[in-house]
C-alpha cells in the first residue's frame, strides 16, 4: 500500500518546497524505501510546454516527451528517477479531462462540480501515479502559495485524502519563509503563522513545518512556531541557507525529519546510507581548479532559464573537481558590434544553450565562429547544435546567406529546416519533437570516446533539423555528424575533428544529468575546458 506525503507552501513562492520535497524523498531513499513525486501545478495551462521560459523558467523534457515543469528536473536529479509526463499535474488538464467527459455525458446527467468531480479528478490522478509507480511513497508538491485561489481544489482533493487513505498513511509537510529583519535580526514568525491558519481554514492541520530562514532559527522562533502551529517543537525543522542544495537532505537529517517522517509513517527505524550524496557535496564542494565559462544565451536575464544545463555543468565539474563558475552574456550584444565577442578570450569555454526564434542568433553564431577560429572549448545544445551548423556552413562551406528557416523563411540555403512531419501543424502544444529517441554513434569519434557506446537515447524538443540536402556538403569540409538517428536521415551530433574540443546536440544531455553520474557530454566539454587551461595538448577523456 502507498503512503502519501504532501508537500504544501506559505508566505511566498519560490520558498524551497521543491528542495524540500525532494529532501524527504531523498532521506526515504536513504533508508531504503522507493519513492516517486508527483508536481502539482496550479495554473491553467495543460502543460508548461507553452510558457515562455523567460517568465516561467526552463520547460522540463522527460523520457517520454512531458514538457514539465522545471522542478520535475530538480526531483529526477536529487532522487535519480525517470518521471512521466503524469508526474505533473495542472489545472489545464485536470479541467480539460473532466470537460471532455462531461461532453462524452459520463456524468449522466448530473450537475459537474468542483466538489466532487473535479477534487475525484485530481485524487485519481494522483493514486494513478502512485500505484502504478510501485513504490513506498509518494510525495505531491502543491505549487504556488496556500491561500492562492487556484490552489483551493486541489488542497481540498489532499484534503480528503486524509479521510480516504487514513492518518498513518498520509502526512502533511507545510514549509513557509521566517524572514530575519535587517535592523533587529530578528527572525519573524508572523507570516509563517498566518500561512498556517490559513491551511487550517480549509481544514488541514500540517503534520510537520519548515521553517524556510537564512539562518537556523533559534529556540524563540522554534517554541512559537510550534505553539501557534499546534504540533510539537519536534515536529519542527529548519531549512536554512547552505552552499548546495544537495545539502539540504543531510541538514534536515541531522536535525531528526527523517527519521521523524519514518516513524510519523509506521515504517521501521532504519540506518540511513547517504554516503554517494555525501560523496557529490564533498568534490562540489572542494574542488581543486576553476573554470570559467561564457554561456552566451537569450534568456540570460533568468537563471532558472537554464536550470538543468547549470546543473549538468556542476555535475560534470564535480567529476573533475573543478568548480564551474558560469557567466551569462546577452548574444544580442554581440549583434550591435562584433568585437564585443574578444571578451571571450578570457573564458575557457563558450556554451550556447537551446533556444527559439531570431532574437539573439546572430550574436549567438558570432560567438561560435570566434570560439571555433580561436580553439577555445565550444558546446551547443538544441538550437546551439543548429546555430554551429550555420556558422560552418556560412564561414567554412562559403554558402554566405545559410540560416534555419525558423531565422528566415527566405534563405536560399535553408542548412535547418522545418522536419517533415512539422508541415502544417497548427497547435502549439505539444507537438515538437519530443522525448527520448534512439541515436547511434559513429565509432572513432570524440562522440565514442565520451559515450562509449554505439547507441544512446536521449530526449529532444525541437521542430527543425539539419537538411540533409546539406549534410554531405558539410561534411566534406570537415564537419563530423558523429551521431544520427537509426535511418541516419537525422543529425543528431556534430563534432570538429581538428578543433581541441568543438562539440554540440541537437538533443539535451542536461536532462540526464545526475550529481555523481554526469551527462558525458557536458562532463567532456567541462573536462576540456580544464584541460586547455592546464596546458595540455588534447582533452584526455
Ligand atoms: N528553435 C529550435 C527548434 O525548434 C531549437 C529548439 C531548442 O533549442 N530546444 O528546432
Amino acid at each position: 500500500m502507498v503512503k502519501y506525503v504532501f508537500v504544501t507552501g506559505g508566505v511566498l513562492s519560490s520558498v524551497g518546497k521543491g528542495v524540500v520535497t525532494s529532501s524527504i524523498g531523498k532521506m526515504l531513499q536513504a533508508r531504503g524505501y522507493k519513492v516517486t513525486v508527483i508536481k502539482i501545478d496550479p495554473y491553467v495551462n495543460v502543460d508548461a510546454g507553452t510558457m515562455n521560459p523567460y517568465m516561467h523558467g526552463e520547460v522540463y523534457v522527460t523520457d517520454d516527451g512531458g514538457e514539465t515543469d522545471l522542478d520535475l528536473g530538480g526531483y529526477e536529479r536529487f532522487l535519480d528517477l525517470n518521471l512521466k509526463k503524469e508526474n505533473n499535474i495542472t489545472t489545464g488538464m485536470v479541467y480539460k479531462e473532466v470537460i471532455e467527459k462531461e461532453r462524452r455525458g459520463d456524468f449522466l446527467g448530473r450537475c459537474v462540480q468542483i466538489v466532487p468531480h473535479v477534487t475525484d479528478e485530481i485524487k485519481n490522478r494522483i493514486r494513478s501515479v502512485a500505484e502504478r509507480s510501485n513504490v513506498d511513497v509518494a510525495l505531491t508538491e502543491i505549487g504556488g502559495t496556500v491561500g492562492d485561489i487556484e490552489g483551493l481544489p486541489f488542497l481540498e482533493a489532499i484534503r480528503q485524502m486524509r479521510l480516504e487513505e487514513g492518518y498513518e498513511n498520509t502526512l502533511y509537510v507545510h514549509v513557509a519563509l521566517v524572514p530575519i529583519l535587517d535592523v533587529t535580526k530578528e527572525m519573524k514568525t508572523k507570516p509563517l503563522q498566518h500561512s498556517v491558519n490559513e491551511l487550517r481554514r480549509i481544514g488541514i492541520q500540517p503534520d510537520i513545518i519548515v521553517a524556510r530562514c537564512r539562518k537556523m532559527i533559534d529556540s524563540e522562533a522554534l517554541r512559537k512556531i510550534a505553539l501557534f502551529g499546534t504540533i510539537s517543537e519536534d515536529a519542527v525543522f529548519c531549512s536554512y541557507n547552505v552552499q548546495s542544495i544537495y545539502q539540504v537532505p543531510l541538514i534536515l537529517d541531522e536535525q531528526g525529519m527523517g527519521e521523524f517522517v519514518c516513524k510519523r509513517l509506521g515504517f521501521s527505524e532504519r540506518e540511513p546510507d547517504f554516503s554517494e550524496l555525501k560523496n557529490f557535496v564533498d568534490a562540489a564542494l572542494n574542488p581543486e581548479h576553476e573554470v570559467r565559462i561564457a554561456l552566451v544565451g537569450k534568456y540570460a536575464g533568468l537563471v532558472d532559464s537554464y536550470i538543468s544545463m547549470n546543473e549538468a555543468l556542476r555535475h560534470a565539474g564535480a567529476a573533475c573537481r573543478t568548480k564551474v563558475s558560469i557567466h551569462y552574456i546577452e548574444a544580442e550584444k554581440f549583434e550591435q558590434n562584433p568585437k564585443e565577442a574578444e571578451v571571450l578570450k578570457e573564458f575557457d569555454g563558450v556554451f550556447v544553450p537551446y533556444g527559439f526564434g531570431p532574437r539573439g542568433t546572430e550574436g549567438k553564431i558570432t560567438a561560435i565562429k570566434f570560439a571555433r577560429e580561436k580553439d577555445i572549448p565550444f558546446l551547443g545544445i538544441c538550437y546551439g547544435f543548429q546555430l554551429a551548423v550555420i556558422e560552418f556552413a556560412r564561414n567554412v562551406c562559403g554558402l554566405k546567406e545559410a540560416n534555419s528557416t525558423e531565422i528566415n523563411p527566405k534563405s536560399p540555403h535553408p542548412v535547418i529546416d522545418l522536419m517533415p512531419e512539422q508541415r502544417g501543424i497548427e497547435y502549439k502544444g505539444a507537438t515538437m519533437r519530443l522525448g527520448a529517441h534512439k541515436i547511434i554513434i559513429k565509432p572513432d569519434t570524440v562522440a565514442y570516446t565520451l559515450y562509449k557506446s554505439e547507441a544512446i537515447y536521449e530526449r529532444h524538443r525541437h521542430r527543425f533539423e539539419v537538411n540533409l540536402d546539406y549534410s554531405e556538403r558539410l561534411e566534406k569540409n570537415g564537419l563530423t555528424f558523429s551521431g544520427r538517428s537509426p535511418d541516419g536521415r537525422r543529425m543528431e551530433i556534430l563534432e570538429q575533428p581538428d578543433h581541441f574540443f568543438f562539440f554540440a546536440s541537437q538533443f539535451h544531455g542536461e536532462f540526464k544529468s545526475r550529481p555523481g553520474n554526469p551527462d558525458p557530454e557536458y562532463y567532456g566539454f567541462v573536462k576540456a575546458c580544464l584541460d586547455r587551461k592546464l596546458g595540455k595538448s588534447k582533452p584526455e577523456f
